[in-house]
């Protein structure tokens, strides 16, 4: 008998193959009407300054509310995505919505945009950022974009063009999950980053890993030389909390001061104050 829930996949037919297939075939389908159907909303959680626990931004999560399975989370799917090319119509719209919603924010409040690699490398991701800028009336100082080091891996100079032309309208630049990459220090030489996202695998593991604090420490001292801000991501913990405010990190993202939130609620928090 053969198990056809994904991973972990054995079988000594082809249909155990076929079923899996089939599974892939059927979501790609699904992706494709929920794009047409507006199946999708943003999600936002808070970034915030480490000192003064001020809320300085929100990153954009994107959620799937598929209907019948609920409420995907984007591992289950912007992989499929890229490979079927679905995340430029995706991704562009989670770009023009995000500055629409923030725009309605404090002019202090920034909005986080994750931009994937196969995003980043379409033609049109520039005149969509251009565009999202002028059709909500976001100042392009309150707009961040997330990229990973991938994003620099093929073809760095095209993509440092883009880069450089981003940077010039004023909209912000981070490097996300840092240190989960093969040369993520190389890169901090190629490209003024603005931010530095530490990833949430370092944060998760401050407190049993003397070699865990000395990494994020290195990046923290590191980034403060280089004139970059330093995020951690995924702090949980107050003991996370006492430990990367101590190795001087400028900002906190992570469920100590709040998951995801759908709009309605962000509103709702910033009001409060
Ligand atoms: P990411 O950009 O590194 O985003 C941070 C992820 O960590 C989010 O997962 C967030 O919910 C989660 N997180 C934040 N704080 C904590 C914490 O304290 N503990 C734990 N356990 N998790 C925490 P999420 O929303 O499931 O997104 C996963 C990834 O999917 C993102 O990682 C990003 O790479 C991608 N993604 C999400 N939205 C988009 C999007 O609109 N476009 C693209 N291209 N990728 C997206
Ligand atoms: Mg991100
Ligand atoms: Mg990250
Ligand atoms: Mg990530």
């Amino acid at each position: 008998k053969a198990k056809t829930d994904g991973r972990g996949t054995y079988c000594f037919f082809e249909p155990a193959m076929d079923a899996g297939m089939q599974k892939r075939r059927k979501l790609e389908v699904d992706l494709r009407q929920a794009i047409a159907g507006s199946q999708f909303e943003i999600y936002y959680q808070p970034q915030v300054n480490a000192g003064t626990e001020e809320v300085v931004g929100f990153e954009a999560l994107l959620r799937w509310h598929h209907p019948e399975r609920g409420l995907v989370s984007p591992g289950e799917f912007i992989a499929l995505a890229e490979e079927t090319g679905l995340i430029v119509p995706l991704g562009e719209w989670v770009l023009r919505q995000a500055c629409k919603d923030a725009a309605s924010w404090p002019g202090h409040v920034r909005v986080a945009v994750n931009i994937s690699p196969v995003q980043f490398r379409s033609p049109s991701l520039i005149h969509t950022v251009i565009s999202a800028l002028a059709d909500s009336g976001l100042s392009a100082f309150q707009l961040e974009l997330e990229i990973t080091e991938s994003v620099l891996l093929t073809d760095s100079e095209t993509a440092l063009a883009t880069l450089h032309h981003i940077k010039k309208l004023g909209v912000r630049i981070a490097m996300d999950d840092f240190g989960t990459g093969y040369s993520s220090l190389s890169y901090l030489r190629l490209f003024p980053f603005d931010k530095i996202k530490i990833d949430q695998s370092f944060i998760r593991e401050l407190g049993d890993s003397k070699d865990c604090a000395a990494i994020v420490k290195a990046v923290v001292d590191l980034g403060s030389s280089l004139g970059i801000t330093t995020t951690a991501e995924g702090v949980e913990t107050t003991d996370q909390l006492d430990q990367v405010r101590e190795h001087g990190c400028t900002e906190i993202q992570g469920y100590f001061f709040g998951k995801p939130l759908p709009f309605s609620h962000v509103e709702k928090l910033l009001r409060k104050g």
